[in-house]
């Protein structure tokens, strides 16, 4: 007969493993810091983090239940708010980025700016299709064709600005699209106005998504 490693005492009742069970909750009830203790080890977190894991991949909607709590959102806030207790001047830090302070000009161009007062000149910052806002454009899909996608660099040319909706008066932001000079020139004919301003909104809130992520 070989050695029976560890099954002395023979494979475990459900009576036997009820009473193991109880001797250990009363073992903790006695001694709670002994599972604070044991939960800290490393092996604790990763047996945690591991079953944690498995549980979201067998439930994924549980994590998104959960997150619409309102407990969840309390704990998420007091945390963020204690992340940025720990860590000042981060919050300054992200602000200062140069993609984040293009994104965060531009969102308040036009009527999403509190200056704006519908473009009356008393406003000493009205919004205009001046030279400094055309270049917003370029900046904000990165100097490329919208139609085309070559690069204001490879084509040794500012870019032209399009109103997309072919309207002057219309200074929202998202009324523009930055085009090489051969693709503005296709889009100036009277009979395709609808199909470019089509495309050409489908490419601005396609560019949306991309700056929101
Ligand atoms: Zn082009």
């Amino acid at each position: 007969m070989p050695w029976p490693k560890g099954r002395l005492r023979g494979p475990q009742t459900s009576k036997h493993r009820a009473k193991i069970g109880a001797a250990k909750k009363e073992f903790h009830r006695e001694n709670p810091a002994a599972a604070k203790g044991w939960c800290n080890t490393p092996k604790a977190k990763a047996n945690m983090r591991a079953a944690r894991l498995k549980f979201y991949r067998e439930q994924p909607n549980a994590a998104k239940e959960w997150q619409s709590t309102p407990e969840a959102k309390a704990n998420q806030s007091s945390a963020m708010k204690k992340f940025y207790r720990d860590h000042p001047g981060f919050q300054y830090e992200i602000q200062n980025r140069p993609e984040v302070k293009a994104r965060a000009s531009f969102r308040t161009m036009g009527d999403k700016n509190p200056n704006w007062q519908s473009g009356l000149t008393k406003n000493p910052y009205p919004v205009e299709f001046n030279a400094e806002f055309r270049e917003r454009v370029r900046e904000r899909y990165d100097y490329t064709c919208a139609a085309c996608k070559r690069r204001q660099e490879q084509l040794k040319r500012k870019l032209d600005v399009h109103h997309i909706d072919y309207n002057k008066d219309n200074l929202d932001p998202d009324n523009f699209v930055p085009l090489c000079v051969s693709c503005h020139g296709a889009t100036k004919g009277k009979k395709n106005r609808t199909y470019w301003t089509t495309v050409f909104q489908n490419i601005v809130s396609m560019n949306k998504c991309e700056e929101l992520r």
